[in-house]
């Protein structure tokens, strides 16, 4: 049972394996976990090159492994008009998103607020609409500061398996694994983009620290949206002042 893997050295494990000892990995990791879940296995695609990776990985997996998309009203042109035509390709991708009011640039004054609001309920909705016992995402331990502390399998919310199957992937990685696959990329990535988010809170960096650009200028800089970091099953879950939706396709 994938519950059981013991922990590893997931930083040693980053530099010692190639390119294609990851890649298989991932796939068996996927593999395991579908054979154990099934239809309650399902892919958190946030639209970013991690995302797609994985999203193709998973398809490689069984084209019947389905998956959610959470939106915002404030991410960029570019990702919606990708976000549609994703899920014009794939219509087993659902979308959740929550338009309901809150003050005015909250992610200026209050961005945890407004990201769990925005990003972390949508996601809550997802896993319990979608009945998840197994989410894949495509989190990685060289992203930045707040990410090396992860594994591949986690259980960190009760009854909710998250997989990590590309967590030892580097960077320079996914780009090699999405080009010789010929997977569409969101084309904010063209302009200099690393990590995706909010128009508001993204901005292109360089250097080391990939997600160096999120939230730039704020205590949360660099940091996290809370999807990963905050409990997501209702049972362990803060109550939800504001009702997320699944929007049409
Ligand atoms: S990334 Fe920014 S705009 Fe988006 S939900 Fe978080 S704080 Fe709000």
């Amino acid at each position: 049972m994938l519950k059981e893997r013991v922990r590893e050295d997931v930083l040693t494990l980053v530099d010692s394996l190639n390119f294609a000892q990851k890649v298989e990995r991932s796939l068996d990791l996927i593999s395991d976990a579908y054979r154990e879940y099934g239809d309650r296995l399902v892919v958190a695609n946030s639209l970013g090159k991690d995302s797609v990776a994985v999203w193709h990985l998973a398809k490689r997996v069984s084209p019947s492994i389905g998956g959610f998309i959470v939106t915002t009203r404030y991410k960029p042109a570019e990702t919606v008009e990708f976000m549609h035509q994703q899920v014009a390709l794939y219509p087993e991708l659902r979308v959740f998103k929550n338009d309901s009011p809150q003050p005015e640039k909250l992610y200026l004054t209050d961005p945890d607020l407004c990201c769990n609001n925005l990003k972390v309920q949508p996601t809550r909705e997802a896993v319990q609409a979608m009945d998840v016992d197994c989410w894949v995402t495509g989190l990685r331990c060289t992203e930045g500061r707040t990410r090396t502390d992860f594994q591949e399998v986690e259980e960190r919310d009760q009854d909710l398996l998250k997989l990590n199957p590309i967590l030892l992937w580097h960077e320079r990685e996914v780009w090699q694994y999405l080009a010789l696959h010929q997977v569409a990329v969101n084309p904010l990535y063209a302009q200099g983009y690393r990590s995706l988010g909010c128009a508001p809170c993204t901005a292109i960096s360089t250097g080391p620290d990939e997600r160096a650009g999120r939230w730039l200028g704020t205590s949360k800089c660099g940091g996290e949206c809370g999807i990963h970091t905050r409990p997501l099953k209702a049972s362990g879950s803060l109550a939800l002042p504001i009702a997320p939706i699944e929007i049409s396709r």
